[in-house]
């Protein structure tokens, strides 16, 4: 090695030692005679001392360098002069006398600094995204992401896991997402897919009789990038054989909160999760996802509304469209422009209007454009069902039940960001159980499944199947960590005849069913054994743990927004004669080398 010990590794103990160090320059600060040189590796830093009182080479060595140069450094170890000691160094209490410094490599000016973030554009650092992982809070993230994976690694195969691959180059899964396909040269014509996930191969295993099987595996979904969603991304895959759904969930949690305590730097707010049903998640959060840090809940103020002088309310209600509402604390305050932004956010989410009522923080005053069409006692008992004080703000929403949940979901979120309770740092845990197994809206008389085409229904909902299926609920559970979801999963269909009226009602024809999930549907008849499995979101539960708000800072290449590598400029043009090769041509706006 060119080194004896890592810059991060010295302590007091090392006082009076050579060593050899080697690293990058963090920075440089000449005090005229004496250099000081921060020197980091993938360690931590120590500051190197070149005195030209005491070794005339390695100062005059050090007055050439310059930020990010790579140097061998040959020294002493010393404890620092009282005084002068970094406490918020681990290896602030001493420092290396150098007696050699050799330039390995130099460097240019780097176009981000490494030793601070001055906050630059995030293109920038996914341009030079090497010099962007070599910044101390992006090591340390993806030091976390390694941490994580070796965990859940030994924490799976000590309860008798094993790891298998599965394959890439596939064929196109229906999982509700656009598929990335790859063009076949020796099959001109065909294509195979990229795995959205190895769901079907995953239950193959099962009727393989891998009983317990894992994966970390790379998933690809060809969605449109909104927000924080990458084209690539990893999921922790499993599948277990013979297991019911409290099995798959108490053995997440055990690991998640094992995980949490080894890995994360954000605590956990609880180790037991809450379990909620999808219902009660949604008439309690309005989402089924809910960011348990704060409470916030809607609240049903119908009974009240269908007895008030508000007509659109009141008929709402008879008309069995709910009015809900949630109480902002504090913002009784806010001005006419300050509530109009808020109508129009959930204008954006779909409503028609959103109506308020803010309690004036010292008279007690209630005010808002309805407020005019309430009796005192109707807006005391409004006030008091919500528990409202004086400051507060109640936002009312009346619509279809699945708007009012939308709407103020939205709400509670938005007033939870501005309040600062969306910025708690903890780890809010919860399940999300007992899912309709299908959406609501139905489609020509098709339903479109609520997770995948493989979750089985709830044994005692089977019969309703034929007759309502909108009422089935299923086997799904979602694991949801401060308003992600950051797992889901569910018990399986493993019989034949189930599988097939799934997919009928989801509307494949028996010939489409056979061409797609033949393979799926002939292996149920060789003993497939009851099972079922989940998938977490590796990307997020490591930003999530790293306290990160976006899992591009816990990937080490992440593509941008618009799915572009911008470090390798991906996706790039390809020549005619490869495209002739794997017979395609190009079409529309394609450019072609
Ligand atoms: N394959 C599913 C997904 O990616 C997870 C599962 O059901 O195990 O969402």
């Amino acid at each position: 090695m060119l080194k004896t010990h890592g810059c991060g590794e010295l302590r007091l103990d090392h006082v009076g030692e050579a060593v050899t160090l080697a690293g990058w320059v963090n920075r440089r600060r000449d005090m005229g005679g004496v250099i000081f040189i921060d020197l980091r590796d993938f360690s931590g830093k120590i500051q190197v001392v070149a005195d030209s009182g005491r070794t005339i080479e390695a100062f005059e060595a050090a007055e050439q360098i310059r930020s990010e140069y790579v140097l061998q450094v040959k020294g002493t170890v010393q404890r620092r002069m009282e005084g002068q000691e970094n406490p918020n160094l681990p290896t602030g209490a001493v420092e290396v006398i150098a007696a050699e410094v050799i330039v390995l490599n130099p460097s240019k000016v780097t176009p981000i600094e490494i030793a601070k973030d001055a906050g630059e554009d995030e293109s920038l650092r996914l341009k030079y995204r090497y010099l962007d992982l070599r910044r101390e809070k992006m090591q340390r993230n993806i030091l976390i992401r390694h941490k994580a994976v070796k965990y859940i690694r030994d924490f799976l195969d000590a309860r008798g896991f094993i790891e298998i691959e599965t394959p890439i180059l596939f064929k196109s899964t229906p999982e509700g997402a656009r598929d990335y396909l790859v063009p076949s040269r020796v099959h001109p014509g065909k294509f195979y897919a990229l795995p959205q996930s190895p769901q079907q191969l995953k239950q193959l295993l099962m009727v393989a009789g891998y009983e317990r099987y894992f994966q970390i595996a790379r998933c690809f979904r060809d969605e449109d990038q909104r927000a924080d969603r990458q084209p690539e991304f990893t999921q922790l895959d499993m599948e277990i054989s013979f297991v019911e759904r409290d099995d798959v969930l108490d053995l997440i949690e055990e690991m998640m909160v094992g995980m949490a305590k080894t890995v994360s730097i954000v605590p956990l707010a609880w180790e037991a999760f809450p379990r909620l049903s999808f219902k009660e998640a949604m008439e309690r959060f309005g989402t089924d996802r809910p960011d348990l840090r704060f409470g916030m809940e809607l609240v049903d103020l119908s009974d009240i509304m269908a007895n008030s002088a508000f007509r659109v309310f009141a008929e709402n209600v008879r008309d069995g469209k709910p009015v809900k509402a949630i109480c902002a604390k504090g913002c009784g305050g806010y001005s006419r422009k300050q509530t109009g932004e808020l109508e129009e956010i959930a204008r954006t989410h779909g409503a028609k209007g959103l109506a308020w009522l803010a309690i004036h923080p010292e008279t007690g005053e209630i005010r808002g454009p309805i407020a005019k069409f309430f009796t005192t006692e109707q807006l005391a008992a409004i006030m008091d069902r919500m528990e409202a004080e004086p400051g507060d703000l109640v936002l009312i929403s009346s619509d279809k039940r699945s708007m009012v949940y939308n709407v103020l979901g939205e709400m509670r979120m938005e007033m939870g960001r501005r309040l600062g309770l969306t910025a708690k740092k903890e780890l809010a845990f919860c399940w999300v159980i007992d899912f309709p197994l299908f959406e609501e809206e139905v489609v020509d008389g098709h339903f479109a499944p609520s997770h995948h085409m493989f979750t089985a229904p709830k044994q005692e909902h089977i019969h309703l199947l034929d007759t309502e299926p909108g009422q089935v609920l299923s086997e799904q559970y979602d694991l949801v960590c401060n308003g992600f979801e950051v797992a889901g999963g569910s018990i399986r269909i493993h019989d034949r005849p189930l599988q097939r009226k799934i997919m009928e009602l989801i509307g494949f024809s028996i010939e489409e069913a056979k061409d797609q999930f033949g393979h799926m549907l002939e292996a149920f008849e060789y003993g497939a054994p009851p099972h079922g499995g989940i998938a977490p979101g590796i990307d997020r539960v490591v930003a999530l743990m790293a306290g990160e708000p976006n899992i591009r800072e816990v990937m080490a290449f992440p593509k941008n927004q618009n799915a572009t590598d911008l470090m390798a400029d991906a996706p790039s043009v390809v020549s005619k004669k490869q495209m002739d090769e794997l017979h395609i041509q190009p079409a529309g706006k394609a450019v072609v080398k």
